[in-house]
This record gives structure tokens, C-alpha cells and sequence, in this order.
């Protein structure tokens, strides 16, 4: 594959099926994985060899996102920057994932310990409710995290709204 506007429509098709909603912590549904990994595959190959097609870059940026890995989105997305084309829409897009990539880093958590968390919450307070305490996060913490990690994840949870078990749940992981 290496037309454009091919590997566009395959990484729509990615995108699409990936289900992440608007903040993206998540990793993509399993079916949209092939999708983007072939977009991806495509769109490499087709900034090297024209490097200076600044939508190519673009989408590029798009599929690195929707695999979460923020920091090949940035900076495939500067290179789109630094091609000339600074509009307003793109210079919204490198905030954005500036900031995701921060707090992905500052959690230290991959989405498959993030998805776990999610359902241990789940399952405990709709058993126990919140009673306005990390108590359950810290049980989740306990086996799952270093120990010498615990408090800068939990520093991390606050950060992003995450001061009770349900918070975190809302706010943090869902
Ligand atoms: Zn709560």
C-alpha cells in the first residue's frame, strides 16, 4: 500500500473501530489494531520517501495518537510544523498531545493496568460504594504496583481529579 489516500481510508477504518473516546487513555479495540499498524506501516514508508508531504506527516501523527504513543505523535507532528503548515487546528493538536503524553508518563501506567484498575473499581464500589477514600485504589495499587511507586501514582492520581475511588474511576480511568 502506498497511495495516500489508501492509507487514509485504512487508518479512518482504524480509528473508527478503535472506540477511545475524546481523552484516549485507552488502547484501541483489538480489531482496530491491524488497521492502524498497516497505516502506520504505510505512512513511514511514504514520509521517506517524500519527505516533505506535510499530510502524510499528519496522518502519521494520527495513527502513533490512536496506538498511544504520544511521543512518536509529537514529534512526527512537529515535523508537520516545521514543513510551514502552523494552523490553528494543529497547533491545538501538539497542545493536546503534549499534555496527554504528560500525564500518561506521570501515571507510569500502561492501559492494560489502567483497564484492570478500571474494573477492580467497578466491581468493589458498586459491592461497597465510595466512601470518599482511595481505599480501594490502594488495594488495587498494592498488588499490582511497586511499592516504592505507590505514592507517586497516587500523586499522579490527584493530579488528574482522582481524590476518592470514585473519582479515580471517573476521572482517571474510564
Ligand atoms: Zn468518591
Amino acid at each position: 500500500m502506498n497511495n495516500l489516500s489508501e492509507l487514509r481510508i485504512e487508518l479512518v477504518k482504524g480509528q473508527k473501530l478503535a472506540m477511545q473516546g475524546s481523552y484516549q487513555r485507552r488502547a484501541p479495540l483489538k480489531k482496530a489494531i491491524p488497521h492502524l499498524l498497516v497505516a502506520r506501516k504505510g505512512l513511514k514508508d511514504y514520509v521517506t520517501q517524500y519527505p516533505t508531504n506535510a499530510l502524510a506527516w499528519q496522518l502519521l501523527s494520527e495513527a502513533e495518537q490512536y496506538l498511544l504513543n504520544y511521543n512518536e505523535a509529537l514529534t512526527t507532528l512537529q515535523n508537520v510544523l516545521s514543513l510551514g503548515d502552523k494552523d490553528k487546528k494543529l497547533l491545538k493538536r501538539l497542545a493536546m498531545l503534549t499534555e496527554y503524553g504528560s500525564r500518561w508518563q506521570e501515571l507510569e501506567m500502561t492501559s492494560e493496568q489502567l483497564e484492570s484498575l478500571e474494573i477492580y473499581l467497578q466491581e468493589k464500589l458498586e459491592l461497597y460504594g465510595c466512601n470518599h477514600t482511595l481505599i480501594y485504589t490502594r488495594e488495587w495499587l498494592d498488588i499490582n504496583v511497586l511499592s516504592s511507586k505507590k505514592s507517586k501514582v497516587v500523586r499522579a492520581l490527584q493530579n488528574q481529579g482522582g481524590f476518592c475511588d470514585c473519582e479515580v474511576l471517573m476521572n482517571v480511568v474510564d
